[in-house]
């Protein structure tokens, strides 16, 4: 294991020089583009690290899984999918246009009118954002985890664009508060801070059908489980998610901080890091890292086929 760790690394590392770090949220274009690194954290508890496993980085959509979590346990399903629907867009994580020509319900919680739809389900008078960083920090197994004050500001000073749909869809009555309260909830939650080993474990809560590898608990009902990795396979990687799901094939999700976190059934999380994007917003580094290590430890959910390519 640590040798392909190793491997994936290097070969991910030639492929860096394809990506930029995000600049439309002023805060993350201070990201290191040589960074790379990821970790693994295997069903038999089992620990495999390599890189820059450690650095910290804003988590950004990757929250729109616990997001999604947090609205089922709260809000409950019909609740949450009667604001948000469950189709991959084939647009941008940032469109808006499918507001007003699809439908005014946003296709999926995974794209930002969507988590914010999904986010104010999460309202309903409670402080959401502690309830959101209390299950953050119980799914990745740290209670350290916390808030980026930088990047919070900087991306609700820049988020015009998330405003924009936030005002649109409280206009058409989809959103459970007002469009500010809303944004602000999504803003903070996509600004926690988090490393790749938080993530690893958390792809192995998943992974583990919602139990914590550690203790056994149920931390999330297997059926919330369950919708949640669906919508990683159809819509994790935004525009991306036929190819992620072609070239690689473990349920993942992307963020524009540059992590990608990924849960393989029954067998591991596996998360990686490195800041350079490509032109739809996926980290080019974790996106090779990932599909190295699906080759060659047979990760795939068709493993077992030939792969070519
Ligand atoms: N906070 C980012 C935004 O709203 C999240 C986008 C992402 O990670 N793709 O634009």
């Amino acid at each position: 294991m640590e040798s392909h760790l190793s491997a994936a690394l290097e070969y991910a590392r030639s492929f860096l020089h394809e990506g930029a770090v995000a600049t439309y949220i002023p805060e993350l274009a201070k990201g290191d583009p040589t960074q790379l690194g990821a970790a693994i954290y295997a069903a038999d508890g089992e620990i495999y690290r390599v890189g820059d496993w450690q650095q910290e980085f804003t988590i950004q959509s990757i929250s729109k899984t616990i997001t999604l979590i947090l609205a089922l346990q709260l809000a409950g399903y019909r609740k949450v999918f009667s604001k948000v629907g469950v189709e991959p867009t084939g647009d941008p994580f940032n469109s808006i246009v499918r507001l007003e020509t699809t439908a005014p319900r946003p296709l999926n919680p995974m794209i930002n009118a969507g988590a914010i739809a999904t986010a104010s389900c999460c309202m309903g008078g409670r402080d959401a954002f502690s309830e959101f960083l209390k299950l953050t920090r119980r799914l990745c197994g740290r209670s350290s985890i916390s808030l980026n004050e930088e990047v919070y500001r900087s991306e609700k000073q820049a988020g015009m664009r998330n405003r924009s749909m936030a005002y649109l869809m409280q206009s058409d009555n989809l959103l459970e508060c007002d469009a500010e309260d809303a944004l602000d909830l999504y803003f903070r939650m996509c600004s926690v801070n988090v490393n790749t080993m938080d993530l690893a474990r958390y792809g192995m809560v998943l992974a583990g059908n919602g139990k914590d590898p550690e203790t056994g608990e149920q931390l999330v009902e297997g059926w919330i489980v369950r919708i949640v990795k669906t919508l990683m396979v159809t819509c994790g990687l935004y525009d991306a998610s036929g190819e992620f799901a072609m070239k690689v094939g473990i349920p993942a999700k992307s963020g524009v901080g540059g992590g990608i976190m990924g849960s393989v059934e029954r067998k591991m999380g596996v998360a990686a890091f490195s800041p350079g994007l490509d032109a739809k917003g996926n980290s080019v580094g974790a996106f090779h890292m990932l599909e190295y290590l699906s080759h060659h430890l047979g990760l795939h959910y068709f493993a077992g086929s030939e792969c070519r390519v």
